[in-house]
């Protein structure tokens, strides 16, 4: 076990602020580091140290630069680095450029995050273990023909992937045989440029999903447990809107598989610290379906720590040290203790402007007066008046986690909190929230993925 005394977060904004949190709670020094384009960001002046990364004029640059956020943490004596979402926080060279430094990485090991970050490859590892997958092909598909003649075997409407893809990206969805070609082709193109990959592949499409994930924390000697799932069906553009924890409405016999279908899946690759595995479930016949895992924190954990009482980025300091999840400082000796109390429920505010295709708002915020009172839980990255918003990163302002003993009383919270902010001078999607949570589809625990499409009475 290497005692971690040092931590930088390799990232931004409220994920690498949530870090600091814990690892502050664990008498561990904070180290961030900046772009240029930050050195007014909230997460510099949160950790214990900060220090500017990469050149101006290049604010992503900074935080993708494996050799540059490397030397950083050598220069300033890092012991470990929690990569958050997004950026590094999924690949495999960074992983191991850390572990050649000496340095631990607060997540998976090497070898999971090289398969996992595959769709094809692990759904291939779904379909060995036994859990089911949508039917698609096995392989990548080159040629249009094939894809074309696969597709019309699963019948129309299928989806296309990137098999290297996230985020929402690299998706298109086809239901007319006429645009295959066309969708094709764009798909191939996209998945290159954005993943640098061309592999994509097709599988049929469900019209009426539920997108349901499964929160697991592994060691690296082997105990595995989750903490029940998510529902993040609530999605524009394939990208989550709203989560929720536990799932409202879902039969205890689906809640059960699902459950133990992500443990199946994290035993088979002996999963090691905090990952997702997601699902689709068929709304209609509740059969459930394997998508991908994401083996890094999400942004949606704060729901399942809000239903569950348990730290998840704690506890993934902690098993990167070498602490097994039965020691007494991590405390989930077994499966049976974790349990969910109430309803979660997060609602992703956004400087987008819903009545403009949610095209992102930028400038300063003139006037920013922020939500609280019982069961309001707010991850905010540079949230406060005089900020300024800019157009570089991603538009995510703050995160509001309304917690109720069940999911009506959560739902009110998330209401009554988002109706006592106050934003001015950069417009956000906060009037399109509260429709959203009053909206009866929404408080019946019925929506599909298509919900925020199928429902134009969300956009005044
Ligand atoms: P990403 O890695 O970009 O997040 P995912 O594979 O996790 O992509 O899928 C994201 C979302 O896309 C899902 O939550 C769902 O809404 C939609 N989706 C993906 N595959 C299918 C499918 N086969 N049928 C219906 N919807 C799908």
């Amino acid at each position: 076990m290497k005692p971690i005394r040092r931590l930088l977060a390799a990232n931004r904004s409220e994920i690498a602020i949530r870090v600091f949190r814990s690892a502050h709670e664990l008498g561990i020094r904070t180290v961030a580091m900046y772009s240029h384009e930050d050195r007014y960001a909230l997460h510099r002046f949160k950790a214990d140290e900060a220090y500017l990364i990469g050149e101006e004029g290049k604010p992503l640059q900074a935080y993708l630069n494996i050799p540059g956020v490397i030397e950083l943490a050598k220069e300033h004596a890092i012991d470990a680095i929690h990569p958050g979402y997004g950026f590094l926080s999924e690949n495999p060279e960074f992983a191991q450029a850390c572990a050649d430094a000496g340095i631990t990485f607060v997540g998976p090991r090497v070898d999971l995050l090289e398969n996992l970050g595959d769709k094809l490859e692990a759904r291939k590892l779904a379909t060995k273990v036994g859990v089911p997958v949508l039917g698609g092909s096995a392989e990548a598909i080159v040629e249009v023909a094939d894809g074309l003649a696969t597709a019309e075997k699963l019948g129309f409407p299928i989806i296309l992937k990137a098999a290297h893809g996230g985020g929402g990206r690299g998706m298109r969805v086809v239901t007319d045989p006429k645009e295959f070609e066309s969708s094709f082709e764009a798909a191939r193109r996209e998945s290159l440029t954005a993943f640098g990959s061309p592999e994509i592949f097709v599988e049929k499409y469900i019209q009426r999903a539920r997108h349901i994930e499964v929160q697991l924390l592994g060691d690296r000697h082997g105990n595995l447990v989750h903490l029940f799932e998510r529902d993040c069906s609530v999605q524009r553009r394939h990208q989550k809107v709203v989560e929720i924890a536990p799932a409202p409405n879902l039969p205890t016999k689906v809640r059960n598989a699902i459950c133990e279908a992500a443990l199946e899946i994290g035993r088979a690759v002996k999963y090691d610290n905090a990952g997702t595995v997601e699902f689709l479930v068929d709304a209609d016949t509740h059969e459930l379906y394997f998508i991908e895992v994401n083996p890094r924190i999400q942004v949606e954990h704060t729901v399942t720590e809000e239903v569950t009482g348990i730290d998840v980025v704690r506890s993934q300091i902690l098993i990167a040290q070498g602490e097994k999840l039965t020691s007494e400082a991590v405390g989930l000796a077994s499966q049976e203790d974790i349990k969910t109390t109430g309803f979660a429920v997060q609602c992703r505010v956004t400087t987008e402007n819903p009545s403009n295709r949610f095209m992102p708002d930028y400038g300063r915020l003139t006037h920013y007066r922020s939500a609280g009172g019982m069961g309001i839980r707010l991850d905010a990255g540079t949230a406060f008046s005089g900020a300024v918003v800019y157009p570089f990163y991603d538009s995510l302002l703050v995160k509001v986690t309304a917690w109720g003993r069940n999911f009506e009383d959560a739902t009110r919270r998330s209401e009554r909190c988002l109706q006592e902010f106050r934003v001015r001078g950069v417009k956000t999607n906060i009037p399109f929230l509260i429709r959203l949570v009053t909206d009866p589809v929404f408080l019946a625990g019925e929506c599909t993925t298509r919900f925020i499409d199928d429902t134009p009475e969300l956009f005044d």
